[in-house]
């Protein structure tokens, strides 16, 4: 029979997750439509389920002289009407809809690890990590580490995302866009960022590829030369995208790389 856990600690999630297989259950908002059967009809849960919501440690945001960390449970809103850089919000305000946004994790949504997922173009750009605990032990890695394909992260049956952790950086401008069917409460069909800092230049492109799309060798070609035509041909060869029910591949890539030339030319 599927069971349901409400651990007050980290200590007994720990424990929970160490003795059981589980669904964790931060916002639910992908994971109620991942379990929806057909409408009306109740979710199907096959493992028991662990709500992390109310585990007051892994939530909220901290500043440091050198890095931001963000518990895993902060919500989208949470971000938004946070004190946190303009570059790091203007991501999350676009995600959902307010009540979307009241739910959603900014753990949930790195660990579902979807191709259209909104903060991981910005995550690649800030070059974070994600921390994951065990009983056995914890371990910090790098975002690109950690997301191995769409749906698929390196996290293990028994650990727990708790924290997210940005260095800080000095950015001079940033310039972000995310395109979809419409205005609010949509699912990215492209999305691109790009941060200018004092010493360097990231580009981000989220769901084109199943994963993230950011190539250092091609920001240092851009910085060095300022090619912005060679620059957009080297990001078109590795756009590999598919054919999926929201878009074609042909769109995707055409509007990424409409955005990547306005960006690249400063507009
Ligand atoms: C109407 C609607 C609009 C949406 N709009 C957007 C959008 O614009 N952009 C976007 O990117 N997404 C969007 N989403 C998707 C979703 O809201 C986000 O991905 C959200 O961040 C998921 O967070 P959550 O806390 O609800 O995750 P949950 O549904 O609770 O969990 C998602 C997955 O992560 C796992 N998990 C969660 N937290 C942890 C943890 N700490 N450790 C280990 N595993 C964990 C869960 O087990 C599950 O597999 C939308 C969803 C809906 C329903």
């Amino acid at each position: 029979m599927v069971k349901s856990y409400r651990p007050e600690t980290l200590d007994e999630l720990l424990e929970i997750i160490n003795m059981e297989d589980t669904n964790i259950f931060a916002g639910g908002t992908d994971l109620m439509i991942r379990k929806r059967q057909w409408q009306g009809a109740e979710r199907r849960f096959d493992k028991s389920v662990v709500f992390i919501n109310q585990i007051s440690e892994l939530r909220g945001i901290k500043e440091f002289e050198d890095r931001i960390e963000i518990g895993t449970t902060t919500s989208h809103r949470e971000i938004c009407d946070s004190n946190l850089p303009e570059y790091i919000k203007c991501v999350y305000r676009k995600m959902g809809n307010p009540p979307i946004r009241n739910m959603a994790t900014v753990g949930g949504n790195i660990v579902n690890s979807a191709k259209v997922a909104d903060s991981l173009p910005l995550l690649y750009c800030l070059e974070a990590k994600v921390k994951l605990e065990s009983k056995g032990g914890e371990r910090t890695i790098a975002i690109e580490k950690f997301i191995l394909d769409k749906y698929k992260t390196d996290i293990k049956k028994n650990e727990v995302l708790t924290k997210i952790i940005i260095p800080k950086i000095n950015v001079i401008d940033y310039s972000y866009r995310k395109v979809g069917q419409r205005k609010a409460s949509i699912l990215s069909k492209v999305s691109v960022l790009l941060i200018r800092t004092d010493n360097d230049i990231r580009i981000s492109i989220g769901a084109v590829n199943p994963i993230v799309i950011r190539d250092k060798e091609i920001e240092i070609f851009f910085v060095e030369t300022s090619d912005v035509e060679g620059t957009l041909i080297k990001y078109k060869n590795i756009m590999k995208g598919e054919d999926d029910n929201r878009s074609s591949r042909r769109y995707r890539e055409k509007i990424a790389s409409n955005i990547l030339l306005d960006f690249l030319r400063g507009e």
